[in-house]
């Protein structure tokens, strides 16, 4: 038998007898989107398990991030990293605002907070960090900096499904947060994301931009776009709420397992683990120091590949890369020293709930014989 591929990610799917019924409710409603049940249920039931005030539900975390930079009507320029996943800088773009990219710090690969200052300009308006791989960023310093000089924050939080510092969620950090849930997450609804935002008044604005600026049936108040989920994925997210915890549960023990593993093997890096912070495992990169490793990256992802384990160089390119931004003033590679090292040794391992032991030896052991 052919063996099959272990790929990076694997889609979290509900109990397919459960979601037949539901199914089958809906089917009878009639009602199939725009603020339905589900979609009611689902924003209610994510508020109580994130542990946060208010919630909204969108078709995907790429529309979540544009909606959220419209709610703050944000202008001009805003600081980012660019270290993350292209949708980040796209959300600037499709807002006709100037990405600043500032470096990342070598301990987190989140952006530097040590170093935004020196990127404000009198057009920047607010700054937008990614909790990279689920590991919050120095939350507190960029207040500071944004409560100085009167920015807003607006952090993807797309992988940072659940994950809480001494029982506090992150997504209660900054003006807004958003959350990916597209299949290859944590937890999914398919496609899918959020706005996390913490007044009603807000939550309400929220409401009418993902829903074309209609806040009756005849009042338009501001030129929303359509980003609705709709009851068929709040109905499969209910139920994938209810298998999460388990998946995330699982998703630990790899990640113990890759740790023991990899632990002494010469010029491969981790990130560590953190005292007091609830993860959701949801990424393992590793860094590869070639010459202390003794194999480049792309020859060891490479090597992997034919062994049909599917590692993915998250975050390769860098966003600032990409022809789109590699003219900005901030995308030059002596600016951003640390990214370029980041994302020139990275691998993100296959890391997912259907993963074995067995998986995690046979790359632990491709790792280590190189070959
Ligand atoms: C997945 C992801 C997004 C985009 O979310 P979609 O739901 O795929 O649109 C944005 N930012 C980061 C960091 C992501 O990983």
């Amino acid at each position: 038998m052919k063996k099959q591929d272990i790929t990076v990610s694997s889609p979290l799917l509900p109990d397919l007898k459960d979601f037949v019924p539901y199914l089958e409710d809906i089917w009878k409603s009639k009602w199939l989107t725009n603020n339905g049940e589900y979609h009611e249920r689902l924003e209610k039931a994510l508020c109580e398990y994130l542990g946060v005030e208010h919630l909204n539900l969108f078709s995907n975390g790429t529309l979540a991030l544009i909606v959220a930079l419209q709610a703050l009507k944000i202008s001009g320029e805003v600081i980012t990293t660019p270290y993350s996943f292209v949708a980040t800088t796209h959300s600037l773009w499709w807002n006709n605002i100037k990405p600043v990219f500032v470096d990342i710090e070598p301990e987190t690969f989140n952006i530097d907070p040590d170093r935004i200052e020196a990127a404000i300009t009198p057009a920047t308006t607010a700054i937008m960090p990614v909790h990279v791989y689920g590991n919050p960023c120095r939350v507190d310093k960029i207040q500071t900096i944004a409560d100085t000089y009167g920015l807003r924050v607006i952090y993807d939080a797309a992988h940072a499904f659940g994950v809480c510092r001494d029982g506090v969620s992150v997504l209660n950090y900054g003006d807004l947060s958003i959350l990916s849930f597209h299949a290859t997450k944590v937890y999914s609804t398919i496609e899918g994301g959020a706005i996390i935002c913490h007044d009603r008044k807000m939550k309400h604005r929220i409401d009418f931009l993902k829903n074309f600026g209609f806040a009756g049936e005849t009042t338009v108040v501001a030129p929303g776009i359509n980003a609705k989920l709709n009851e068929v994925q709040a109905a499969f997210g209910l139920l994938s709420l209810k298998v999460v915890d388990e998946a995330i549960a699982r998703r630990k023990e790899m990640a113990a397992a890759y740790r023991e593993g990899l632990e002494n093997v010469h010029g491969i890096h981790f990130l560590p683990e953190v005292e007091g912070l609830q993860q959701n495992y949801g990424y393992f990169p590793i860094l590869v120091d070639d010459a202390k490793y003794g194999m480049r990256r792309d020859e060891l992802y490479e090597l992997m590949k034919s062994h049909q384990i599917m590692g993915r160089r998250y975050f390769y390119p860098l966003i600032s890369d990409f022809p789109t931004y590699r003219g900005l003033p901030s995308a030059t590679r002596e600016n951003l020293p640390v990214a370029t090292r980041v994302a020139s040794q990275v691998i993100c391992l296959p890391m997912h709930h259907n993963l074995t032991e067995e998986d995690v030896k046979e790359i632990v052991q491709i790792i280590k014989n190189k070959s």
